[in-house]
């Protein structure tokens, strides 16, 4: 077992013991831990991973909204803008992020793809790529989706994805799991959901899984599971920022995550997360991480497991 890393039950799904902040140095993190009592003290040995270094899912603060970096060996996707053009910019700054092989964008709504054309001139971005079906959608959310992804990347580098399809992020396959169709016209129900598996150990097998909700709620994610499509997994893009029909117990069960990411605003006007989705995920022994209170949040692949950071 290296330095910093803390077993937990599974074979391999382990989190950093200084989840709750970044420590700069082992003398930090073993400092705050001896501060925050005995039993952390007893715990403690702590090094933080280089921050370039390893296969990377961050959740970026961009408030409410979602924007989620998926990296490894120099490529790059972006799943989701948020809608706060300065709140996004910032947080690419922050984890060094200048060029873009792809933005994802789930689906039109604005907490989703607000500042996708705010892009321009600030990261490369080679490609956005969208639900196929909303290339042809007729309604107002799917045609600013395709005039703002236009205005970033030229018309020619906004694709379609269809269930099935798949994406090579460095280590990361993504492939698409939702939807099979839209019934929403690219509303929170035909989120594009993106399975990620990734190699952490160097044996070319997976070795860990995130899975991407985008706004899809417990009856998208439950067919997808009844489909065998999706299972259990080590990381979950909570889906709809945990609102209180993300989940429900069997499917927080069926999924089990490790760790579950909340992208979420302080003081947010829609409650979100819901405590009932809060406690689902405890219950299905998830840690649960969330932007308004942890700001951005790395998950990062170790030999060993999972390393969780967290801005603040
Ligand atoms: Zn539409
Ligand atoms: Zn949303």
């Amino acid at each position: 077992l290296e330095d910093g890393v803390l077993p937990l039950n599974t074979p391999w799904g382990q989190v950093n013991l200084c989840g709750l902040r970044e420590y700069r140095t082992a003398e930090e993190c073993a400092a705050a831990l001896a501060a925050a009592g005995a039993l952390a003290a007893a715990l403690a040995f702590v090094v933080v991973v280089p921050r370039l270094a390893g296969d990377e899912i961050v959740m970026l603060d961009v408030g409410q909204g979602d924007a989620f970096v998926v990296r490894s060996g120099g490529a790059a996707v972006l799943v989701d803008t948020g809608n706060q053009e300065r709140l996004l910019r910032e947080a690419l700054a922050r984890h060094a992020v200048f060029r873009l092989d792809a933005v994802v964008v789930t689906h039109g709504d604005d907490d989703h793809m607000g500042a996708l054309a705010s892009l321009k001139g600030v990261v490369q971005v080679d490609r956005v790529l969208v639900a196929a079906d909303a290339l042809a959608c007729s309604c107002d959310a799917c045609a600013r989706l395709r005039g703002d992804a236009a205005t970033l990347v030229g018309e020619g580098a906004v694709q379609g994805l269809a269930q099935g399809d798949g994406l090579r992020v460095g280590a990361f396959d993504l492939e698409v799991v939702w939807p099979a169709r839209f019934a929403d016209e690219g509303g929170n129900a035909d989120s594009l959901c993106l399975l990620a598996r990734a190699g952490a150990d160097g044996d070319g097998a997976p070795d860990w899984t995130a899975l991407f909700a985008g706004d899809a709620e417990h009856e998208q994610l439950a067919a997808l599971e009844g489909q065998g499509l999706v299972g259990r997994v080590d990381v979950l893009k909570v889906g709809h920022h945990g609102s209180k029909n993300a989940l429900m117990p069997e499917l927080a069960a069926a999924l089990s995550p490790r760790i579950a990411l909340v992208s979420v605003g302080a003081g947010n006007r829609y409650g979100h997360p819901a405590d009932k989705t809060l406690r689902e995920l405890a219950d299905a022994g998830a840690q649960v991480w969330r932007t308004d209170e942890a700001g951005d949040v790395s998950c990062k692949s170790t030999a060993q497991g999972i390393a969780v950071a967290a801005l603040r």
